[in-house]
């Protein structure tokens, strides 16, 4: 449950609403109706399932079968339904990394963009394997951090702004990448021994964060990074009416000021942030 409202993403007339997946993590999938299917076709905020968890030691270890039962009845429920249907998979740190993914993609007829792994710059040699995923036509989800440094030293995660500089050197689409935080998601800490040592929570300030320093460290154009938490995840997810700025889009906009901070947020037209500051608060916050 935890993984399915960490992905929530999107706003409504209130504020706050989430395109969501049904189930979390582990295969076979917990669903609202009962099957996955009716799921996606019924429940107008799903979009599709995940994370499914795959080459991690806290997954449940689907089988092959499992796994392309589960995918097949999201792409075929989000044909019906006019959504993406995505397969957002998370990748562990094990070594079989993206395998699973790959031997589906060679033994079924199911096609490379139905599915969107993410945790892709986990660690290098893990990036490496997406690199070339994405370069094959897949798309692929960085996750943002708020201590790059910190992961970056004792995980060896790759930071987005680096990683997305070696997708631009190699030629990688730039409709194929995008970036999301695990906002207000669970981040368990575990030390070398895999032994669980505390919990963290997922921030969404990261992800400006990250786009600061891609312009301002890798000199990579602000329209450029900019994609990977805007036009390329409504693309990748079918959010209709977000991700552009155009007449009869849903006017969610965010103004930046000189130095790239968020200045203004307007959500379908409403106003929630402005001059830096909130203007709209949710049911549980203190003016
Ligand atoms: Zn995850």
């Amino acid at each position: 449950m935890v993984s399915l409202l960490a992905k929530a993403k999107g706003l409504d007339e209130e504020g706050i609403t989430t395109y969501i997946y049904t189930g979390s993590y582990r295969l076979p999938l917990k669903t609202i109706t009962g099957e996955i299917m009716k799921d996606i076709m019924v429940v107008d905020k799903i979009i599709g399932i995940g994370e499914v968890a795959i080459s991690d030691h806290r997954s449940s270890q689907p089988t092959f079968e499992e796994f392309v039962r589960a995918v097949s009845d999201a792409r075929v429920a989000g044909m019906l339904s006019g959504k993406a249907g995505i397969i957002n998979i998370h990748l562990g740190d094990g070594p079989r990394k993206i395998a699973l993914l790959r031997r589906a993609l060679k033994e079924t007829e199911i096609p490379i963009t139905q599915f969107l792994p993410t945790h892709i710059n986990r660690n290098p040699e893990l990036f490496e394997e997406c690199v070339y995923y994405a370069k094959d036509g897949g798309y692929i989800d960085f996750t943002g951090s708020e201590d790059p440094d910190f992961w970056e030293e004792t995980d060896g995660e790759v930071r987005f702004s680096k990683g997305l500089k070696r997708l631009i050197e190699e030629g990688v689409s730039m409709d194929n990448f995008t970036l999301s935080s695990d906002g207000q998601g669970s981040m368990p800490i575990f030390n070398e021994k895999k032994e669980y040592v505390g919990i963290g929570i997922g921030k969404s300030t990261c992800l400006i964060k990250a786009i600061k320093e891609c312009v301002y460290c890798e000199s990579i154009p602000l329209e450029t990074a900019i994609r990977a938490i805007t036009s390329n995840p409504a693309k990748i997810l079918k959010l209709n009416g977000k991700g552009r700025i155009e007449p009869d889009m849903d006017a969610d906009l965010c103004l930046l000021d000189e130095n790239l901070d968020v200045d203004t947020v307007v959500a379908k037209g409403k106003m929630m942030v402005e001059n830096k500051k909130p203007v709209v608060y949710g049911i549980f916050e203190g003016k």
